[in-house]
């Protein structure tokens, strides 16, 4: 490394100086290297001002000892702040040489930096979660204030228009922020500073005046004090007494919001009394003494040691009227107390590091932290928050902005098209690309807090199935899945109108049982699939149509089904009767009408093949027995009244799961009939069924045909015979 000048040494002495006066332990060594190294990476560069760039990381340094005075790796990683965004020197540098919590760290200011580059603030306080949301570690936050509060020290030298930002900004976004942190000295310097780029005539205005009377008030403040000295000094009291600054910010702020003249804000004097003592209990024999001494007004007491601030702060505080009858704020606390007030969460823990840290102050020191960040409501169990200075909070959101510089908040592994979506959803329905930071991205990308984001749009375009395996909002989610299932309905519409007109135009009908059955030939999960491929072209209508129809032919066995019911019922009641006797004469069934039990029958004889078994209704029979009366003969299917015949039935209906039951149930509760066998085909939602069953006759069967029609969801009941 580079040899450092006399200048530089003795910027380091008063470094170290510092550090070894405020801080448990410093690595000299390590922060020397971390000085020289800062030297050398911004040994080109200069500040605003015209000095070496090398100042600012220094002072930063300085303020970090000073103000923050936590630990030396938050002074090391100050010095090194700037490196990684001003210089050619990268991340991975800076942890071979300083380790990798030194990196982070001021990874983790560079990061935070780059947000606030050139965006307008709009929504403070989306900022200050962006802040948080990004910041995994205390430290860099610290860093960062300390880097505002030397920029706005020397604010003069960059442009007014910078000068408005960076004060707006500061205003905003810092001073809060150290507020919430309890860091009152700094949240009071960066106001004051703000104040002054912001509204310089006002702020001037006040500072005058201020300054105009101080002597005034110095007499006066004198005048009140001494008597309480002298008590305290009775009291063998060790103890500072101070004329509370009245800060030029707050000042003017209350004049805006009481609408009054500086006269009447600043009449109020005021003094802080800090004792050195470990005993709070030494507080209320102080507040005691001024008691003595003073009037107090009722209603100003305000006791903070009992039940302190959420972000920690102690102190009590009491108005009397003073000499002259002039109203004094006074304040009282400890010296710790008035650290923790001004240092805040620095202060605090270097308590809890110097002490051995009791389980409530632990307790509280998680509470103050939570604090913080929300307004305390936020419980999500208490999460080892204490775990080093590592922060946890707000990890599952993310903060990105719009092209016009609008936060916009999104759970954390969103995607562009979730952006979007949040921004209106017509966006999000038509988006088609998306830029992130200038670079165009995959819709599937995952954003970051302090993105900018963009987003391409097209009227072509619309959500995509794919979507919903990376979004993450709901609402996102919820339109997606909506016009997936919109579009789909669609699909299938389009593809119903066109097997309709197909159909229509063939002359074809199909029953639902036959549909069913196509679609489960062409293996189709259900009617929709087959709809949505038609529409999509996926199918070649004229060759199913074509192949159905000749399948069908070789379907149209009912002959064979039929001849099977017709032996079975014909064998079971037991052949046929010639002249009412079974005389062993050859008989067959004649193929034209298929008589079976219960249908009328008369025999025709012929020559070498016996006696044909025909109905008397006929026909070919009329025909032929015309010619030839003689030929027929009388024949009887064997009958009494207690004997029945197998009837068959086919029944055609909508599936459902009661849908057996209902008519196996029509079946038997009617007069003692008897299943033979029941035969039901289910394809998608209809079904087909076969029911054989013992009838005494015909009426029997028509009967129980009326009984089945009426089932629900039945669409026809025809008795089972040839066609
Ligand atoms: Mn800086």
């Amino acid at each position: 490394m580079s040899v450092i000048n006399p200048k530089h040494k003795k910027m380091l002495d008063e470094l170290l100086e510092t550090c070894k006066k405020h801080l448990p332990a410093v690595n000299e060594s390590l922060l020397t290297r971390a000085f020289e190294f800062s030297i050398e990476a911004h040994k080109n560069d200069l500040r605003a001002s015209g000095e070496p760039y090398f100042t600012h990381p220094f002072e930063v340094g300085m303020i970090v000892a000073t103000e923050f005075p936590l630990d030396d790796i938050t002074v090391i990683s100050a010095l090194l702040h700037d490196v990684i965004e001003d210089t050619d020197f990268n991340i991975d540098l800076i942890a071979r040489e300083f380790g990798k919590e030194i990196a982070d760290i001021v990874d983790g200011v560079t990061k935070i930096s780059g947000i606030f580059k050139g965006q307008e603030i709009t929504q403070a306080e989306n900022y200050r979660k962006l802040l948080l949301s990004m910041v995994k570690d205390v430290r860099v936050i610290l860093v960062k204030f300390a880097d505002r509060l030397h920029n706005m020290r020397t604010l003069e030298f960059v442009n007014p228009e910078k000068q408005r930002r960076i004060a707006q900004e500061t205003l905003e976004i810092y001073a809060p922020f150290a507020n919430r942190f309890g860091l009152g000295r700094v949240k009071w310097e960066l106001e004051d500073l703000s104040f002054k780029y912001l509204n310089n005539e006002a702020y001037e205005e006040i500072a005058r005046k201020i300054k105009s009377n101080r002597r005034e008030r110095e007499n006066y403040i004198k005048k009140f004090s001494n008597p309480i000295k002298e008590k305290l000094d009775e009291y063998n009291l060790k103890f500072e007494m101070v004329g509370r600054p009245k800060h030029l910010y707050s000042i003017y702020r209350k004049m805006v919001r009481r609408n009054k003249p500086f006269e009447e804000i600043y009449d109020l004097f005021a003094i802080r009394i800090i004792i050195d003592t470990p005993n709070n209990f030494d507080c209320y024999t102080t507040l005691g003494i001024v008691n003595e001494i003073y009037l107090p007004v009722p209603d100003r007491f305000k006791d903070y040691i009992s039940i302190p601030k959420n972000n920690n702060y102690q102190s009590i505080h009491t108005t009397v009227i003073g000499p002259d009858g002039k109203l004094v704020e006074v304040q009282i606390r400890t010296v710790k107390m008035n650290e923790v007030a001004e240092k805040g969460v620095a202060a605090h823990w270097r308590y809890k590091e110097n002490k051995a840290a009791s389980e409530k102050d632990l307790e509280n020191w998680v509470n103050w932290i939570r604090d913080i960040f929300e307004n305390a409501s936020k419980d999500e169990g208490r999460k080892d928050l204490l775990e080093s200075f590592r922060l946890n909070l707000y990890q599952d959101e993310i903060y990105v902005f719009t092209p016009k510089g609008d936060l916009k908040r999104l759970p954390v592994n969103s995607s562009p098209v979730d952006f979007a979506f949040e921004i209106h959803s017509k966006v999000g329905f038509h988006c088609i690309g998306a830029k992130v930071n200038g670079k165009i991205v995959p819709l599937d990308s995952v954003l970051h807090s302090g993105d900018q984001v963009e987003i391409i749009t097209s009227k072509n375009q619309h959500p995509n199935k794919s979507w919903s395996k990376f979004v993450v909002t709901h609402h996102a989610k919820n339109v997606i899945k909506k016009w997936i299932n919109k579009e789909e309905e669609d699909i299938i519409n389009q593809g119903k109108e066109i097997w309709d007109k197909k159909i229509k135009k063939l002359k074809l009908t199909f029953t639902p049982t036959e549909i069913s059955k196509l679609i489960l030939n062409l293996k189709y999960d259900s009617i929709k699939q087959f709809y949505k491929s038609i529409a999509q072209d996926k199918v070649n209508l004229d060759e199913v149509l074509t192949a159905t129809k000749e399948k069908e032919k070789k379907d149209r066995v009912p002959e064979l089904e039929f001849d099977k019911f017709a032996n079975i019922a014909r064998t079971d009641i037991g052949g046929i009767l010639v002249d009412g006797k079974d005389s062993g004469i050859l008989y067959s069934y004649a193929k034209c009408c298929n008589p079976i039990p219960g249908d009328p029958v008369i025999g025709y004889i012929t020559t070498g093949e016996g006696i044909k078994i025909h109905r008397k209704t006929c026909n070919n029979l009329i025909k032929i027995s015309e010619k030839d009366p003689s030929k027929l003969i009388g024949v009887q299917w064997p009958q009494s009244e207690s004997s029945l015949f197998v009837g068959g039935l086919s029944v055609l209906g909508e599936d459902s799961p009661g849908i057996l039951n209902d008519l196996s149930h029509a079946i038997v509760s009617y007069q003692n009939t008897n299943i033979k066998s029941i035969n039901i085909n289910t394809n998608d939602s209809t079904f087909e069924g076969n029911v054989t069953m013992y009838v005494q006759n015909i009426e029997h069967l028509n009967r129980i045909i009326e009984r089945i029609k009426k089932i629900k969801g039945v669409y026809s009941v025809e008795r089972f015979q040839s066609n």
